[in-house]
C-alpha cells in the first residue's frame, strides 16, 4: 500500500517496478505532491522492489490471500 499523504512524488518507485504497476496520480495529496498509486494492481508480483527503493518508506508490501500471491495493495 502507498501512504499517499507521505509520498513526495519522486517517481523512484515508478521506475523501479519491473512490470510497470506504479504511476503518479493526476491528483495531489495535502502537501501538493502527485502521489504514487497502483495503475495495474493485477500485474504486481509482490517483488517489493518499490518498497525497497522508496526514500521515505512510504510503500508497504504485504501478502494477500497466500504467500504465492504477495502483492502491494493501495489503500
Ligand atoms: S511489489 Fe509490485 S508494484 Fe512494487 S515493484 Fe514489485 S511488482 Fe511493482
Ligand atoms: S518512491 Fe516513495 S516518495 Fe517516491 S513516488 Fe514512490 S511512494 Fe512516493
Amino acid at each position: 500500500m502507498v501512504d499517499t499523504e507521505k509520498c513526495k512524488g519522486c517517481e523512484v518507485c515508478v521506475v523501479s517496478c519491473p512490470v510497470g504497476v506504479i504511476a503518479l496520480a493526476q491528483e495531489v495529496n495535502s502537501k501538493g505532491y502527485r502521489y504514487a498509486y497502483m495503475r495495474l494492481p493485477d500485474a504486481c508480483t509482490g517483488c517489493a522492489s518499490c518498497a525497497l527503493v522508496c526514500p521515505d518508506s512510504v510503500i508497504t508490501v504485504y501478502k494477500v490471500k497466500n504467500a504465492a500471491n504477495e502483492k502491494m495493495v493501495k489503500s
